[in-house]
């Protein structure tokens, strides 16, 4: 795998993400976004997407939206949870809190589990909650929780869902493309990802991934005209065209990486060489002293959260400009107990690049004089947690 270009760092960020060098090149054209040209291309985008999911019945279809990832969760909400809906939001991060602050925003009742850093919303518990409220219609639950990296349990949550006559909405931002979501086995009415994330192209706009009877439901129900995933739907199967100014560059750029990821071996062959990344730098990193924040069970093969040594010459900032001196861009932790930082296994790396970020942290570590990498006693405790 070739490295990036001219002495770029390594984003080892959930997106944006290091992408490949036909990535960025397919960006070196103007496209007319009425052009018959532009409108064949972003057919291609919605069939390629489509055919992730296993969808042999046809019952699904894929709605491009521009904007980051959160303008595609937001037109999720507002789209399919009607104004008289009330939402159970399963959180266990800055994710799931987001999409309570949405349904914040947008009027629409809702309540929360909230189990904190890290601790998996569980299916018995879903199962409970809407027991106990009739009028909750619909449960949002997050794929991958990307503050921490840990996977959750989709599919019980999604078999107490729909055992209890209730939708659910996924966001499955930072897992689809890499972590199977096929929908005879989870059942979801719609799901959103985005194109920076596991497919690898450059951010741009996000995607729903929709039952086609739920997004026929969905007309009417939008609070937003540039957010409302039905006459988005409704215009690009009439006209082959994008209600508002599509990103035609990135979207030729992700024609390009989605290709990459057919030719890769699909969900399948991307979700090996990410779960191989990860194991090499979890290994690496533990044989320098490091620990995960999650037992093996719930680490995804997205991003890896780390506690931050104990030792008193460590400091983050630190740590950062000499990782970013040696090549590699990681990310601050989002705990809110324990100090931590977080290293993402995703974007246009393999186990050799892993290997060398294995390397620059030790080298980061003897720069700072630690020779301890372990974390303090109240890291161990929190983790411990998750073992009951
Ligand atoms: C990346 C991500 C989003 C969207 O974030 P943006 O910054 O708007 O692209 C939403 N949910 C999850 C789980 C994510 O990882």
């Amino acid at each position: 795998m070739p490295a990036p270009h001219l002495g770029e760092p390594y984003l080892l960020t959930p997106g944006p993400l290091t992408t490949s060098y036909a990535v960025k090149s397919a960006m070196l054209r103007d496209w007319g976004s009425w052009d018959g040209d532009f409108r064949a291309m972003t057919v291609t985008l919605r069939q390629g997407l489509l055919a992730l999911i296993g969808d042999t019945k046809g019952e699904f279809d894929c709605v491009p939206i521009q904007g980051s990832g959160t303008f595609a969760v937001e037109a999720m909400i507002g789209s399919f949870v009607p104004k008289t809906g009330k939402v159970l939001v399963l959180a266990n991060g800055a994710y799931g809190k987001r999409a309570a602050e949405t349904l914040g925003y947008l009027g629409r009742d809702f309540s929360l589990i909230d189990k904190g850093d890290y601790l998996p919303p569980r299916g018995a518990e879903v199962a409970a909650a809407l027991a106990a409220d009739p009028e909750i219609t619909h449960v949002i639950a997050i794929h991958c929780e990307t503050s921490s990296g840990i996977l959750n349990p989709v599919k019980e949550i999604s078999d107490a869902t729909y055992a209890a006559g209730r939708k659910m909405l996924l966001d499955s931002m930072s897992a689809f493309g890499a972590v199977d979501l096929d929908v005879t086995d989870i059942r979801f009415e719609a799901m959103v990802s985005s194109a920076n994330k596991c497919i690898e192209g450059v951010p741009g706009f996000g995607f729903v991934i929709a039952r086609k009877d739920a997004l026929e439901q969905a007309r009417g129900n939008s609070h937003s005209l540039s957010l409302d995933v039905h006459a988005q739907w409704a215009h690009m199967n009439k006209t082959g065209q994008w209600r508002f100014t599509p990103p035609t560059h990135v979207v030729a750029a992700f024609l390009v990486a989605l290709e990459a990821h057919r030719v890769e071996g699909g969900v399948k062959g991307r979700g090996a060489r990410y779960t191989n990344n990860r194991d090499v730098l979890v290994e690496g990193m533990r044989d320098l002293g490091f620990v995960t924040l999650l037992q093996d069970r719930w680490l995804s093969p997205i991003i890896v959260t780390f506690f931050c040594p104990a030792d008193p010459g460590f400091k983050f900032d630190r740590f950062y400009q000499l990782m970013k001196d040696k090549g590699f861009i990681i990310y601050p932790g989002k705990l809110t107990v324990v100090d931590s930082f977080r290293v993402g296994c995703i974007g246009q790396m393999d186990e050799h690049v892993m290997r060398k970020v294995v390397v620059a942290a030790g080298q980061a570590l003897a720069e700072m004089g630690v020779d301890d990498a372990s974390p303090p006693e109240i890291a161990l405790i929190e983790r411990a947690r998750l073992a009951a």
